[in-house]
């Protein structure tokens, strides 16, 4: 891996999603979607942390929305999607509605950054890493403008609001990421054997009616088990005439259970498999 020199933090990348609005303000972090953060809103037009892959970059003609124009402007900003002014690291602070602690997310299989995230996970409480292996090319998020990039999902907070306590806790985390990357590019941070990672399988959906609308709602007995064991016949969904739903497929691990910006992505949870 090539030394962490370049490295950028972003808050409000969604406009709703305070502690990283608020710790960029407070230390002039980059604020990626200001128009956003004026009306506390996730977007303006579109999700913005959907637009960064190389060919929603180079569209040109066409009516741009807000957020594909934005995502343009901090791409060149930023030095440039896949070029080397690229920053090396990129670490992009969102909150979730679900009971996720301090999610570390990495769309790639880079060790030696998974063995950074993994001091942070082993120093710090409820933290956890989250693989989401994608190609970088086309991946939407705007951490990958970068050479290497971390999420950091901080919950359960809901959006458009303040939580002290996630709040120091990832600014904490973000300075001691800087020290930890500081140490790898000194050659001098400890290998950890036995990383307890979560890898993305997929997402499942809400159970709907022919004409699109939720039928069922995260199960009672779920709600806030992010990252605990669901296998088959345990409950998953209750219907909206209290029937229960138990679950039938794989043995996995669901996180973002019932996370407030996915309803409409259809997404009632993402499913990963625990690796350690
Ligand atoms: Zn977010």
């Amino acid at each position: 891996m090539e030394l962490l020199d370049k490295i950028v933090i972003c808050g409000g990348t969604h406009g709703n999603e305070l502690t990283g609005v608020y710790l960029a303000k407070k230390h002039g972090w980059f604020l990626a979607n200001p128009e956003a953060v004026a009306v506390c809103r996730r977007y303006i037009d579109t999700d913005l942390n959907r637009c960064f892959a190389l060919s929603q970059l180079r569209v040109e003609s066409g009516e741009l929305r807000v957020e594909n124009l934005r995502a343009k402007v901090i791409n060149t900003m930023l030095g440039g999607k896949g070029t080397e002014a690229a920053p090396d690291l990129i670490l992009d602070i969102h909150n979730t509605t679900a009971n996720m602690g301090v999610t570390l997310i990495l769309n790639q299989s880079d060790t030696e950054l998974i063995n950074i995230c993994a001091h942070i996970a082993k120093e710090f409480e409820d933290v956890r890493i989250y693989l989401q292996p994608e190609k970088r090319d086309e991946s939407p998020y705007l951490g990958t403008i970068a050479k290497r990039d971390v999420c950091i999902e901080a919950g359960p907070q809901p959006h458009g609001t303040l939580d002290a306590k996630l709040f120091f806790k990832v600014e904490r985390i973000v300075f001691r990421f800087l020290e930890l990357a500081e140490a790898w590019n000194k050659g001098n941070l400890p290998k950890i054997n036995g990383i307890e990672t979560f890898k993305e399988t997929r997402s499942i959906d809400y159970p709907r009616d022919s004409e699109g609308n939720i039928i069922a709602m995260i199960h009672p007995a779920l709600q806030g088990r992010d990252f605990c064991e669901l296998k088959a016949g345990m409950p998953i969904f209750m219907g909206l005439d209290g029937k229960e739903i138990l679950w039938e497929g794989e043995t996995c691990y669901p996180a973002f259970i019932n996370e407030a910006a996915y309803y409409e992505k259809g997404i009632a949870m993402s499913l990963t498999e625990r690796a350690n």
